[in-house]
C-alpha cells in the first residue's frame, strides 16, 4: 500500500483549488472528475477524490471503501454524460505500472455511441501496452 509521500500539493489538488485550469465536468461532495490533458481515448476522464490522503486505489480501498465506491458511480454519471454508457476504468497503480501522480485517480476510457470502437486506443492510459 502506498501512503503519500512529501509535503507538497498534488497536481490534482492545485486543479481543485483553481491554481491549475482544468476542464471540469463534474463535482460532487467528495469527488471531481477533469478531463485528462492528454487524452488516449475520444472520451478520456480522471475521477479523482477531493481529498490527497490515498495515494493509489489499494491505499483508498482500505482506507475509505465509500469513497472509492463513490468515485466509481461519478465515472458512471460522467461516461453517460459525455455519451458512453460502456467505459473503461483503470487505476494505474505504482510507478511500475504507468502511475505518475500519487494521488488516487480512476481514468475513464470511452468512446461515444456511434463512433466506431476502432477509435479506441488498445494502450494503457500512459501509453504502454499491458
Ligand atoms: P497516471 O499516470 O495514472 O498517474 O495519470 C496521471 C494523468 O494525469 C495522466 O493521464 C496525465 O495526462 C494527467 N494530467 C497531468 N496533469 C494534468 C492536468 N494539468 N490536467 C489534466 N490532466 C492532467
Amino acid at each position: 500500500m502506498t501512503e503519500r509521500v512529501g509535503t507538497e500539493p498534488s497536481v490534482f489538488t492545485r486543479i481543485l483549488r483553481g491554481e491549475i485550469p482544468s476542464e471540469m465536468v463534474l463535482q460532487t461532495d467528495d469527488v471531481f472528475v477533469i478531463r485528462d490533458i492528454a487524452p488516449q481515448a475520444p472520451v478520456h476522464l480522471l475521477v479523482i477524490p477531493k481529498t490527497d490522503a490515498y495515494a493509489d486505489v489499494t491505499a483508498l480501498a482500505a482506507g475509505d471503501p465509500k469513497l472509492l465506491a463513490s468515485m466509481v458511480e461519478a465515472a458512471k454519471v460522467a461516461a453517460q454524460r459525455a455519451g458512453a454508457s460502456d467505459f473503461r476504468l483503470i487505476f494505474n497503480t505504482g510507478a511500475g505500472a504507468g502511475q505518475t501522480v500519487f494521488h488516487v485517480h480512476a481514468h475513464v476510457l470511452a468512446a461515444p455511441q456511434g463512433l466506431d470502437e476502432g477509435t479506441m486506443t488498445g494502450g494503457m492510459p500512459d501509453g504502454e501496452e499491458a
